[in-house]
């Protein structure tokens, strides 16, 4: 398979813009769960940057559960991710969730996020194959690995080789967390793949309270980086309200993280 350590055994290293995802320090993508406002995105942004996070994320095209909840703002959402991530040299990523949304959203997008909810619409992993921008892939609600790395073979076998694989948890009937992390993917799809690996540590865990040895334990295993979300007002936010890391809880997790980074 081309995903696999035997097909080519370097690492796949994904250029966006100047930054690298898969040598060298991991990365961190970090933003709203949702684009809500064109204040709320500068303001992540402008925290962001300073602490030198340089990927910004933001849904505006959003997989709820309920259709009757907060959909994003679409085109208009992206519009407003990238003028504020433009402003401080951060690249976007954002989730699409059809083909036919690929080429309005392409211009505002670095990274096209492909969401767990989709990690087997195969059509759509057609599609962003043939798409000159890198994929973030999601594993999937209820996904083994051999599945998501299959998924992954759909986007390479149509030409795009730069996929980033995310875990992002799974379902268990374990209902102390969102979903179950599955740490030891990280290590089993590092050997097994050439492609990055990150860990979303938000949507893996769905609390706040354990985000940071969270991180740790992702880094440690050789996650390429992690994912996680930030909003400058949870309280206000339109999805995802209690997962969301405040601004003063951002950086306090970035004080934690960079010491631990220093001692690794
Ligand atoms: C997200 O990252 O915005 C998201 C919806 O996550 P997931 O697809 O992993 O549930
Ligand atoms: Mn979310």
């Amino acid at each position: 398979y081309l995903y696999s350590r035997d097909y080519k055994r370097e690492d796949t290293v994904i250029q966006v813009k100047k930054h690298k995802i898969g040598q060298g320090e991991p990365v961190k993508i970090m933003g709203p769960c949702s684009v809500e406002t064109e204040e709320q995105v500068r303001q992540a942004a402008a925290d962001l940057a300073s602490r030198g996070v340089k990927f910004i994320r933001g849904g505006a095209f959003k997989p709820r559960t309920s259709p009757y909840d907060f959909q994003g703002l679409g085109i208009n959402g992206l519009r407003m991710l990238s003028d504020a991530a433009r402003i401080h040299d951060m690249a976007v990523v954002s989730e699409i969730m059809s083909a036919d949304q690929i080429e309005t959203a392409l211009p505002y997008i670095d990274i096209i996020q492909v969401g767990s909810r989709n990690m087997q619409n195969f059509e759509l992993l057609k599609a962003v194959g043939r798409v000159n921008k890198p994929v973030l892939l999601k594993r999937g609600l209820s996904s083994t690995i051999k599945e998501f790395k299959m998924a992954a073979e759909y986007i390479l076998a149509e030409g795009n080789p730069n996929v980033i694989l995310c875990e992002r948890g799974i379902r268990t009937y374990e209902d102390a967390t969102r979903n179950t992390l599955d740490i030891s993917a990280v290590p089993i799809l590092k050997q097994e793949t050439h492609l990055p690996v990150l860990v979303d540590i938000t949507h893996s865990t769905g609390r706040k309270d354990i985000l940071l040895p969270t991180a740790k334990a992702a880094l440690a295993v050789g996650a390429d980086g992690i994912m996680t979300e930030v909003h400058p007002n949870p309280a206000v936010a339109l999805s995802d309200a209690k997962q969301q890391m405040d601004l003063s809880e951002f950086h306090a997790f970035m004080d934690a993280i960079e010491k631990f980074e220093q001692h690794h």
